[in-house]
């Protein structure tokens, strides 16, 4: 899959699901705009990194606060 985007290339941050902190519920993904929050076969959600616009909406909807927004460089985002 790209690195890239829809927007065509990557922003300043991306969503990271806390392993610990996670319950499993599955509600941050159904706030996700871009159906990029993805259950694993172990039941647990993770964040389809490349594909994040970093809106921090699943962030916002996490009752668990198991959700980091990470930040990253204007030139790893350039690159
Ligand atoms: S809303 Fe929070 S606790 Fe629920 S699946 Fe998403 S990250 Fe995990
Ligand atoms: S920050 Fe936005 S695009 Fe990224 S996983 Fe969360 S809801 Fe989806």
């Amino acid at each position: 899959m790209s690195q890239y985007n829809l927007f065509g290339r990557k922003p300043l941050q991306y969503a990271d699901i806390s392993e610990i902190s996670c319950t499993a519920c599955g509600w941050c993904a159904k706030f996700c705009p871009m159906g990029c929050i993805q259950q694993r076969s172990d039941g647990f959600y993770t964040v389809d990194e490349p594909q994040c616009i970093g809106c921090g909406k699943c962030k916002k909807n996490c009752f668990w606060d198991a959700i980091e927004m990470i930040r990253r460089t204007h030139e790893e985002a350039s690159r």
